[in-house]
């Protein structure tokens, strides 16, 4: 069996539709269990519903309407069945309409609005296989993947999971049925919805694949695999051949949106290949993920985040004390905030946060032992690649490009693992801090 999961993209023009049936129909005989996105910008969408004034909420379930009806259409010239499915798309825009006239815009009412993007995709494409003659039935995973109450962000329990996934989905699969499951969502054990995080459905495809220990996860996007930068930001990027699991878990964390970040780990765990693969040109190799680098010692990608936040604490009292770091981290662990980079000198600390949520509070609790000061709309840059931090040569390099850019490093980390070089640095530098360093170890280096 193999899990194939389309993105935003592959599932928002007729074209990419129609080329998800064909691989799909292609892949018959390896028992497909496809997992879909929302369509493009539904999720945004629907989370930018409640911060909307009454006025302008029915025109945005208007667009995300529009966008479902405009592919039904395209796809469909048979006037019932148009009907049909448009009926499924009205019925939950109106439990939409109905969850923001009553909810509270906390982390579940959240979720359970995000929800529905997939909801409505999953529908649409179920009936696409169906009609190009494969059996398919639409899965919610609210019925497979159980998961903790960290709502934003849930985290999938294995047991109760993997018991509902053979459950749900083996006998469809031995009747033939193609399952299309939806991306992104699950549930709490007490049935309240949850999701994965933004991008999720890569750790859908990834958590299910597990469960039914798959032979191979597909990752179906927008462009031919991993590339060596984001191709949208630097025009000669390459898409890489194979990634390691460990460089590809790097690259997804440390900002490149092609692999929500935790999609490889239940994969490393059970040896499943990963590959990232294009819907819009389907015949390329795409990039294998597996389980070593072929290319230790070298820079392999680079990547980046913008918009994040600087913390810096200092303490003089933190010279020779003992559990300084502990009372920081107490504070961070305290408000639910996760810390990307550390990076600690005797009377100092400084991390580097990706989220605004509950830092306020949590820079009040330090002011109370330590002076803080916060810099907002910093950026990151990551070099990846195993080994990486074992060459004198390259960290020189790096730091001597920079200095000639003029890029100041407000931060800098390299990973004990050997495997990420990063620097903090103004966000309007990100950018130039990318293309140089890409074309300068990455543009002429033989790629594997
Ligand atoms: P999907 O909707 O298919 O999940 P995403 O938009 O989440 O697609 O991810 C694909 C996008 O990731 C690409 O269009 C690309 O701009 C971006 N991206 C960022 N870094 C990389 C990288 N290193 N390799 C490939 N794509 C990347
Ligand atoms: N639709 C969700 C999002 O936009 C999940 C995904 O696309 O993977 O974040
Ligand atoms: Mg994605």
């Amino acid at each position: 069996m193999i899990i194939a999961k389309f993105g935003g993209t592959s599932v928002s023009s007729k074209e990419s539709v129609l080329t998800l049936c064909n691989i799909v129909g292609s892949e018959l005989e390896r028992q497909p269990v496809v997992v879909v996105s929302a369509l493009s910008g539904v999720t945004d969408l629907l989370l930018s519903l409640p911060g909307l004034p009454k006025s302008k909420i029915g025109k945005t379930i208007r667009k995300i309407r529009n966008l479902h009806y405009n592919l039904i259409k395209n796809l469909w010239s048979d006037k019932t069945l148009q009907k049909e499915i448009m009926q499924f798309i009205d019925n939950q825009l109106d439990a939409v309409a109905k969850l923001i006239s009553t909810g509270n815009p906390g982390g579940e009412f959240l979720d359970r609005l995000a929800s529905f993007g997939e909801i409505m995709s999953s529908f649409i494409i179920a009936r696409a296989l169906e009609k190009r003659g494969i059996k398919a039935a639409q899965v919610i995973a609210t019925d497979l993947i159980i998961t903790n109450n960290n709502f934003g962000s849930a985290e999938f329990l294995l047991q109760p999971t993997r018991k509902k996934t053979k459950m749900v989905l083996t006998p469809l699969i031995k009747q033939g049925i193609v399952p299309v499951v939806t991306g992104f969502i699950g549930s709490t054990k007490t049935g309240q919805v949850t999701t994965l995080g933004r991008g999720g459905s890569d750790y859908t495809a990834s958590i299910i694949g597990f469960c039914l220990r798959a032979l191979e996860i597909q990752i179906w996007t927008d462009v031919d695999g991993v590339f060596t930068a984001d191709p949208r930001i630097v025009e000669g990027a390459k898409s890489l051949q194979t990634v390691s699991f460990k460089e590809a878990s790097e690259l997804a964390a440390f900002g490149a949106r092609v692999l929500h970040p935790r999609t490889v780990r239940p994969a490393i765990k059970s040896g499943i290949a990963v590959k990232v693969l294009n819907t819009f040109n389907p015949q390329n190799g795409g990039t294998l993920i597996e389980e070593r680098s072929t290319t230790q010692g070298k820079i392999k990608a680079v990547s980046f985040k913008k918009k994040i936040f600087l913390v810096n604490i200092y303490a003089t009292e933190m010279l020779y004390q003992k559990g300084f770091l502990a009372k920081i981290f107490r504070v961070f662990v305290r408000y639910d905030i996760l810390v990307d980079l550390v990076s600690v000198s005797e009377v100092s600390v400084s991390v580097s946060v990706d989220e605004r949520k509950n830092l306020e509070n949590a820079i009040k609790d330090l002011s109370e032992f330590s002076n803080v000061s916060l810099i907002e709309d910093m950026g990151m840059v990551s070099l990846i690649g195993e080994e990486i931090t074992s060459s004198t040569k390259t960290i020189r390099k790096v730091f001597e490009i920079l200095d000639k850019e003029k890029i100041l490093a407000r931060m800098i980390s390299l990973s004990a693992a050997s495997i990420n070089i990063s620097i903090v640095m103004e966000s309007d530098k990100v950018e130039q801090a990318v293309r140089i360093l890409h074309n300068h170890f990455l543009l002429t280096t033989r790629l594997s």
